[in-house]
Parts: structure tokens; sequence; C-alpha cells
């Protein structure tokens, strides 16, 4: 997810701008084009997108190839763009002929020897002084003359000359790998170790550390800023992508595989893309790319149809652009991603009044932490959250704080000052997690590191899908706290495991709590000083979900969503246009490696809090009975194959 992606820790927001990107419904092809595409044939290009129904293309623009005869100094057209061809003019002209806007892709990290010769010092330099050259190209610098100069008469001409509705840039900020995953370090160029000195008074480190790395996002921003004003200066109405946050329009992410990544899959990676950049960033446009290919190795290699699939509707159903992408042109030496998303793309555009300026309806906020992406942690509730059919927004700041209401707020890594304003107004909060929160909620004495013990459950009542067990496995980071757990969960230490005749002889009860729970204000706080998520994600122990079902239902009774689908649903629940919107996506199809069609279900019923008067499921194309159930409105989806939409009124 991370490979050209820079992590922004604790973004702050900016007012976000209005344009095409967030009042249009999206459905967004990048192809990522080969100079040898500069001779392609536009016409087939743009027929193929109009065919699909796509009506965003992102695709080559300049910086390492021109697609266009540049007249740019130390810019350098495709040596296979045919003499007095524009390829990405005829591009601009005949895809906004047919409704679809061009978003142009810059990559101004790497460029020719001939730069190199006569401006050495605008290029990354190894520690040893060496440049970095892959496949014949240089890297260049971040904090070097061509991005902070060059780079800008670059754009300059570029967005001067093309009705552009956007522009994207790929590997922003000195990476300190290349594509083949070799180790090149930081850059000790001139310029960086001036900076640096100045900032930090010492030189550059050998590795990235916390300084390094602020420095150097630090120098991403300044770029990113830069370019942000020139486009709004040239070409007010068109967006900026890149896989920064500030001074963006859209908030780019990845869904990707990668062969040497540890297993398990994520099979959530859209879901969890698309709802975090919603939530954290309202008001720009989600884009996670669906990368087709396996991993850089093999390009040519698609992933499962249905992989494909499943992000494309995770994209939607999460409120962000329906996202497709490929390498070269649509004519493609594996055509199995391409057939899947054509079909996807088509029923999207159909239905594209549903798809525009879509928001999160739900009332559970999961809070992710600057640790939480990709951690066990936190990916353990996601799960829970979605098994359990609770609609949830996840964001990755407070922001949302007095501007935003929710029932119960969700934390596993990171439980900020702010939560205790939050739960003093009214809120309910469950804290998953050995590490303190930032505000009292009891005293923590000690956190051990790995305790391989239980957690035994003292009162079955409070917890009722525990019925048929009385110990949790405990496995990983515990924090004693101060309190009585006799009464609720309390800790089991470790004791004997071997041989048999020994196993837990020595086993002890304490009355350290393994659970704290407190009022505060007019709001309450659950606290679970141990890794629930981590350990769920880990081992999917029934155990572990009964609890966070007990828990969550303790501080959240009357639950928005209610209903019998399998837990290999995933519901989200948003609104738009004034209706509120379900999604449903059927994940049954996923096992291991594995994504295969998934198998039909039948009969789901779901009650939604509120009262509505009418449903129609558009994928099935069939209206809805609505039945009142007290408070809930309830309605029955006869099938659900891969995914279905329920629009209510
Ligand atoms: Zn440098």
């Amino acid at each position: 997810m991370t490979r050209c992606v820079i992590l922004l820790l604790a973004a702050s927001l900016l007012p976000a701008q209005t344009g095409w990107w967030n009042t249009e419904p999206i459905r967004w092809v990048q192809t990522n084009l080969r100079e040898v595409d500069a001779a392609m044939d536009t016409h087939r290009l743009v027929s193929q997108l109009a065919e699909m129904r796509a009506n965003v293309v992102l695709m080559g623009m300049g910086g390492i190839s021109a697609y266009y005869p540049t007249r740019v100094e130390f810019h350098y057209p495709s040596p296979y763009l045919p003499a007095g061809h524009d390829m990405f003019g005829e591009v601009v002209t005949e895809a906004h002929g047919r409704g679809i806007r061009v978003v142009g892709r810059y990559d101004l990290s790497k460029t020719q020897k001939a730069v190199y010769d006569a401006h050495p010092e605008w290029f990354f330099r190894k520690a040893d002084g060496n440049p970095v050259i892959y496949n014949g190209l240089y890297s260049t610098c971040i904090n070097g003359g061509y991005y902070r100069g060059q780079a800008m008469k670059i754009l300059a001409e570029g967005l001067e000359r093309y009705d552009v509705d956007g522009l994207f840039f790929n590997m922003f900020g000195n990476q300190s790998t290349d594509y083949s995953g070799a180790y090149v370090g930081l850059c000790h160029c001139d310029s960086c170790r001036t900076a640096y000195r100045k900032l930090y008074g010492r030189e550059i480190p050998e590795r990235a550390d916390d300084d390094y790395r602020k420095f150097l996002l630090t120098s991403a921003r300044e770029v990113s800023e830069a370019i942000g004003k020139l486009i709004r200066e040239k070409r007010p109405k068109a967006g900026y992508f890149n896989y920064m946050q500030e001074y963006t329009d859209g908030i780019m992410s990845e869904s990707n595989t990668a062969v040497r990544r540890p297993l398990p899959l994520w099979p959530y990676s859209a879901s969890d893309n698309v709802n975090r950049a919603l939530n954290s960033q309202p008001g720009k446009l989600p884009v996670d790319l669906n990368m087709q290919f396996v991993d850089f190795w093999w390009r040519f290699a698609t992933v499962p149809r249905q992989e494909i699939a499943l992000r494309m509707w995770q994209n939607i159903a999460n409120g962000g652009a329906l996202t497709f992408e490929v390498n070269g042109t649509l004519d493609l030496q594996d055509r199995q991603a391409y057939e899947a998303a054509k079909p996807i793309f088509r029923w999207v555009a159909a239905n594209e009044k549903q798809f525009a300026g879509m928001r999160s309806a739900a009332r559970v906020l999961l809070l992710a932490g600057p640790s939480s992406r990709g951690s066990d942690a936190y990916r353990g509730i996601f799960r829970l959250l979605t098994e359990e059919h609770i609609p949830f927004a996840v964001s990755e700041n407070m922001e949302w704080l007095g501007q935003r209401q929710f029932d119960l707020v969700i934390a596993t890594d990171w439980a900020p000052r702010g939560l205790q304003q939050y739960v003093e107004g009214g809120g309910h909060l469950l804290i998953a997690s050995a590490r303190p929160p930032e505000f009292a909620v009891t005293r923590a004495i000690a956190t051990t590191p790995d305790v391989k013990g239980y957690v035994r459950v003292r009162d079955h009542g409070q917890f009722p899908s525990l019925a048929d067990t009385d110990l949790l496995l405990l496995d990983g980071p515990f924090t004693m706290v101060e309190g009585d757990g006799a009464k609720s969960l309390s800790l089991v230490p470790p004791s004997m495991i071997g041989p048999p005749e020994k196993v837990h002889v020595d086993m002890r009860d304490t009355s350290t709590p393994a659970i704290v729970s407190r009022n505060m204000g007019r709001g309450s706080v659950v606290w679970l000083p141990w890794e629930l998520g981590a350990l769920y994600y880990r081992h999917s122990l029934p155990a572990h979900a009964g609890l966070f079902h007990g828990v969550v239902d303790g501080l959240y009774p009357q639950r928005q969503l209610k209903t019998n689908a399998h837990p290999l649903v995933e519901v989200t629940l948003m609104r738009q246009g004034g209706q509120t919107q379900i999604h449903l996506i059927n994940l049954s199809g996923h096992s291991q490696t594995g994504y295969f069609s998934p198998v039909p279900m039948h009969e789901i019923r779901v009650e939604l809090l509120g009262g509505f008067h009418k449903a129609r499921a558009l994928r099935g194309a069939m209206d809805l009975k609505v039945q009142m159930r007290g408070i809930y409105s309830e309605i029955v989806v006869p099938e659900l194959r891969d995914y279905e939409l329920v629009v209510l009124n």
C-alpha cells in the first residue's frame, strides 16, 4: 500500500476546493503509459474508454517522457512519439468530445542523463556521492533545482497548452528504495545537506529517523504547495492529485498486491482506503486505485477478476471514485481484469446519479491513529465492525469533534485528549489497546509487553455471547490498571503448559481488571487494556468476537442497523442526494489467496433506524416492501449476488 505513498501522519485540514471531482460521479481509468505508447491509436483508446463508460482518464503527460512535442529545456518527448503528432493533445480533444475528463500524469522523480550532465546538483546523491540510476534514468532530488524550478517550467507549458481537467504526480519525494526493491538510502546532495544542517545542526543520518522523515515530508509539502499554486493559477478548474493530502483535491491510495507481502490478504483494502479518505478529509475525492497487476515484476499478469470486482464495489459503497488501473493501453495481454471491470463501469454509469457527492451516514467512528494503517489491532476491529454489520466511519484525525455526531467511538492505538470532551458531552468510547489514553480513565500501573495468559469471564450476564466460555486467550501486551476485575473480566497470568500432567495446575485467578468501565460527564468509556483487535485479526476466535459484541451492546444498545446477513456480507450506510443508501457486498468468494464468484445469498433482512416509506434494490431492479418494526424500517433483499444497492426514501 505504501510503496509509492508518503504517509502523512497528522495532516492539517485545509478548506477543500469544489470542482468536478466532488460534484460529479467519477469512473476513473488510469493507464500507466509506456514510452512506446506515444505512438498509440488515440481514437481507439478513447473509444474503448467511452465503450466501458469511463468518464475520467488518468494518463501520461510528461516528466520522464512527454507525450506531446514539448519545447521546454530538459524535458523530452518520448522517442516513439511520431513526428508531427501530439498524442496527448489528440486524446484531450477527442476525450472531451465524448464527455471524458483527462488528468495528466507526471513523474518528476527521474529524468535523463543529459539533464544530470548539465545540472548534477539537481539530483539525488547517495551517501557515497554517486547518483541513483535505474534503467538509465537519474533520480532527481525533491530539494534540488529540478523539482524547485525546472519542473515548474515543464508544468507551466503543459497547463498553458492543454485544457486538462487535472494533474497527477507519481513518486513524490526521494524514495529510498528503487523499483527492484534495492535500498539506495537517503539523499546527500548539497541542497539536502545544507537545509538539514540548518534545521538540525548535524549531518544527514545513515538511515531515516523521525527528524529525517519530518524533513523529507516538509520538503515534499513545499513542492506540493508550489505545484498546487501553479495549477490554480494556470487552470483554476483543474484538480490536483498526488499521494499527499495537503493542497490536493483528491486523496489517492492503492489497492494492490505484492508477492512478498505477508499473508493474509486484506480483502477490505478498498473499503479501508476509501472510508478513511472520505471521513478524514471530507470534501476531497477518495481515489483508491484498483491496481490490476500482481507485482512490479509482472505488470502484465492480472490479479483474480473477482478481486478487481470486489475493490470496485467497495470503492462505490464507501463513497469513492470507481477505479481501474492498467499498464500501457487497453489492448492488454491479460484481459481478465479489464473484462471484469467493463460491466461494472457500465452498471455504475447507468445508475450514476446515485454516486455523486456521497457521504457516510454511519453513527460509529473507528479512530485510526498514526500507527493504525495495516496494523493488526486496527484491522481486527475493522473486521469485527464489518462482520457485526455496524456501519462505521474511519477517521485519522479529530476534526469531526463538534462537527459530526457519533454514538460510539472506538480507538485501537491512539486515544487522544479530545476524546474526553466527546465523552463528557454524552459520547460513548471503547478503547481496545494496551496503550493508555491521553486522558485519565483510570491509573495505569505498568504495561507488560508479552503476556501469554487468559482473561477470565466473571460475569456471564454481562456478556451473553460468552455463555460457553470462561476463558479468553490473551497474547501480547497487557496494561495493569487500578480497579477490581473480580466482578467482570480479570487477568489470569501465565501458568505451566507442559507436560500435560502439569498443564495449568498452578493457574491462579487475580482481581486485576481486564476491563475498566467509567462514566464521565454525560457519557461513558470502556477500556480493554490489551489488544482485542490484534488477537481477533490473527485468530478470528469467536470468544473475542463475543466479547466485542457484548461490550458494544453495553455502550451502544440502539444500533443504527440490524440484519441477519452472513458475516461475509459487508454493509455500508450512506447519504446521497437526500436519500439513504444501504450497500451490500458479498465477500463469500474470498478464501486464502483466492477470489471466486461469491455464493448467492437470499432473504437478507435489514432493519434500519428511522421511518422510510420507499425502498428500491437497484441491482436487482425491484421495489422492496418497507415494514415498520417499532422505530426501525425493515426491508428484505431477496437475493444478493455480488453487490446490491438499496435506496430508501
Ligand atoms: Zn537531495
